[in-house]
């Protein structure tokens, strides 16, 4: 690993004075040492991304050559694959199994779909709107465009918002979160080689809370697209609003599963295990709370607490793992609080919610699966995002009350249905207050559809065309042919 690990700034790699040790949350050791930005490579990185945008030729190059620099970053992530599984498993805690085979494969084919499917949507539109007049819909890209992104899926949600934002003809500030920011050095490295001019792309590590407020409030900045905690999500919407810039909010959620009497229980449990154990319950679409129709509901219980105990905790750079440590001790710590409340508050603890005894696992921030019982509704680990491994089971009786409950908090990010009657799943995915429905599936992302959180999970999109065309504004060119010389809207006055 290289231990240095440099800002990228107008296509410089740039050590700063200032470092930051980065753990390895499997050992709790020291893994590297990362240059932190000042507000001086704030303010380098504000003025380069915007010179590139206003002087530079990245957004004037053809669509064609934006697509072959795009394609490059995919290859170049390809051709890395190994180097960033093995850097995001150890600076993350993600399994290397995860990493991978699902966080930089997905990378690498976030980019490749962008290139190869949405720069035709750049394409001028003139139509005729009137006998007379025509017009002409000019997409062009926002400027310059801040990309925060959290520690959960470090390298898969920056490439999400850089695939976009480079193939529109932004140039961009990309700020990954400071636990985890190996990877995206490593992106800046991959950027650099495939040639994008100085400038279009400026990675900056920093802490949020010092250099938040200067990145964000500048008038050099026209769009910002978080991924990240309500917290901060709302910051970033006070900051915004001081000169008005575009924003995508990608927020917190408190997902939830239905599952019906009709369902094959093994499926269900397994696909209900994954949905909420997957990535040590560090997803904002995890579904931590599952309500099981009345029929099933002993049984599935049951199975899914005996299934749970068997998670396979282990260091993340064994193939066998199934589950790593969380993020931070700090992030373990938030975890065990939510369940002594809980228990405060009358829920049951059915497996886990205690620290693993294998010693192997000691200096590490291990946390067991945790299967949580007779929560009430208004308890707040019902309605609050833990972000671990902590599950709630509750009982229902009818898809009126599925909804309901599902429903009932201010999250709205993702449901999953789990029935055989496809017409009951796809009439209940109407009512359900989500931006993602999955329907006897869960965790499916595709790169041609747009996903993104209702209420206060944030607005606006990732992927699929829509996500694509956020990075855009449309410009509207309207061309009056009528009369040589005497337009419409001179008759107004009839001079
Ligand atoms: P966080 O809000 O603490 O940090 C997110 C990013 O914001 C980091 O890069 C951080 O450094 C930066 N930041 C912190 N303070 C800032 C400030 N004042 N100004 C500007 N930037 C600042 O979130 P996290 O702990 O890294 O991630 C976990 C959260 O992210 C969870 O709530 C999770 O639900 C959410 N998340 C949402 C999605 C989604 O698609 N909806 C996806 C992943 C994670």
């Amino acid at each position: 690993m290289n231990p240095k690990c440099p800002l990228y700034i107008n296509g410089q790699f740039v050590e700063t004075l200032e470092k930051q040790n980065i753990v390895n949350p499997s050992t709790g050791k020291v893994i590297a040492e990362v240059s932190m930005a000042s507000t001086k490579e704030v303010e380098l990185a504000l003025s380069s991304a915007r010179a590139a945008f206003d002087q530079g030729p990245w957004p004037q190059f053809s669509l064609i050559e934006r697509k072959d620099f795009i394609l490059k970053i995919a290859q170049g992530i390809l051709d890395n694959a190994e180097l960033l599984a093995a850097l995001e498993m150890q600076n993350t805690g993600k399994p290397i199994k995860e990493t991978t085979f699902m966080d930089i494969p997905s990378s690498a084919k976030t980019f490749e779909y962008t290139a190869n499917n949405f720069i035709d949507f750049l394409e001028e539109n003139e139509f005729n709107v009137s006998a007379d007049a025509k017009a002409k819909l000019i997409p062009e890209p926002m400027g310059v465009v801040v990309l925060i992104v959290p520690w959960n899926y470090p390298l898969l949600i920056a490439c999400w918002k850089l695939a976009s934002a480079l193939a529109a003809g932004n140039t961009v500030i990309l700020k990954p979160s400071s636990l985890t920011p190996l990877t995206v050095f490593e992106l800046a490295k991959i950027i650099h080689q495939a040639g994008l001019p100085a400038g279009v792309v400026n990675v900056i590590n920093a802490s949020g809370a010092k250099i938040g407020e200067q990145l964000c409030t500048d008038k050099r900045v026209d769009m910002i697209s978080f991924t990240g905690s309500n917290e901060i999500g709302k910051q970033i919407l006070q900051y915004s609003s001081k000169n008005v810039k575009k924003l995508t909010m990608e927020l917190g959620g408190k997902s939830a599963s239905l599952i019906f009497n009709d369902v094959d229980l093994d499926v269900a449990v397994n696909s209900a295990l994954t949905s909420i154990f997957l990535n040590q319950g560090q997803m904002c679409t995890a579904m931590s709370r599952i309500f099981v129709q009345e029929g099933i509901y002993d049984n599935f219980l049951n199975s899914f607490v005996e299934k749970t105990k068997y998670i396979k905790l282990g260091l993340a750079d064994n193939f066998e793992t199934q589950m790593g440590p969380l993020i931070s001790d700090a992030q373990r710590k938030k975890v065990m609080a939510y369940i002594d409340k809980a228990k405060a508050e009358g829920g049951k603890v059915l497996c886990g919610g205690k620290i693993p005894e294998n010693a192997e696992l000691k200096n590490g921030y291990f946390f067991e699966p945790t299967v949580l019982v007779d929560v009430g509704a208004h308890s707040h680990i019902f309605k609050e995002e833990v972000f671990g491994p902590v599950v709630l089971i509750h009982k229902f009786s009818g898809s009126d009350e599925a909804a309901i409950l599902a429903n009932s908090v201010d999250f709205g990010l993702a449901a999953c249905i789990w029935s055989k009657d496809l017409y009951l799943a796809q009439e209940l995915a109407k009512k359900l207050n989500a931006g993602t429905v999955w329907i006897n599936t869960y965790g499916m992302f595709y790169n041609q559809l747009p996903y993104g959180g209702f209420k206060q999970s944030g607005f606006g999109k990732e992927l699929g065309k829509e996500g694509f065309l956020e990075y855009i504004r449309i410009k509207n060119v309207i061309l009056d042919q009528s009369l040589e010389g005497k337009p419409l809207v001179s008759y107004w006055y009839g001079f």
